[in-house]
């Protein structure tokens, strides 16, 4: 994929997440604050303006202007855990003007390693991590595979579905979550699902 095609791929993430800022609000309310679709829609918002923006050579600019965007206008702690995601990848891909599986590898791998340095939670704390880690799980092994990078997007965004619906039977470790204990139990995390709605976005345009 070049450099206009992934632009156009995220701005199409951004639009997604933007939509369903109420519904993260209203997952993040029954254990959190409520506050998560608000900072998600506000992020993706100030992410679609900056691509808008620009042309891109590189993709690698693309990912790193959007894990910037996020980073400082989510804020938070969610802010640099989200935007790293995006850009903790970057940096080994400087050069490349297609992205393939591996590529796309390289930035999910790196993305969650960051978010787990950053934010320190664990597969089964109830967060990002849990939709996130299967989605990466399944695309390290559609890309050892030979697998086509559509068919590598849809594996990985089918993981991320079923990880954060799995969350419904995790007590909450992290975040503000973690003080209410058994009442976590029966509601997906808004955090997981965040992560979902990104690679089903991806899976919109890719597939
Ligand atoms: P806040 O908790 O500051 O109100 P948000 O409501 O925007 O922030 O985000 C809440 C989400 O953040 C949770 O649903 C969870 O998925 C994610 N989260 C919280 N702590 C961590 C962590 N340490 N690592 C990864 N994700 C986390
Ligand atoms: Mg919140």
């Amino acid at each position: 994929m070049k450099a206009d095609e992934i632009k156009a791929m995220m701005v199409g993430v951004c639009n997604k997440l933007i939509s369903e800022e109420h519904r993260l609000c209203e997952l993040d309310s029954y254990i959190g604050d409520g506050d998560h679709g608000v900072t998600v829609a506000r992020g993706f918002q100030a992410v679609k303006e900056k691509l808008e923006k620009e042309v891109y050579t590189y993709p690698e600019e693309i990912f790193e202007t959007v894990g910037h965007a996020l980073s400082v206008t989510m804020g938070g702690a969610i802010g640099p855990l989200l935007g790293g995601l995006f850009s903790a990848g970057t940096k080994k891909l400087g050069e490349k003007k297609d992205f393939s599986c591996q590529e796309f590898l390289t930035i999910f791998e790196e993305g969650l390693k960051r978010i787990q340095l950053l934010g320190g939670a664990k597969v089964g704390d109830r967060t990002m991590v849990d939709a996130l880690a299967p989605a990466v799980a399944a695309m390290r092994q559609m890309c050892d595979a030979g697998a086509p990078l559509a068919d590598v997007i849809n594996k990985a965004a089918e993981a991320a579905v079923l990880g954060a619906e799995h969350t419904k039977e995790l007590m909450a470790k992290k975040g503000r979550a973690r003080f209410l204990g058994e009442k976590s139990l029966g509601y997906v995390d808004a955090g997981a699902t965040t992560i979902s709605l990104i690679l089903l976005g991806m899976r919109e345009y890719i597939g």
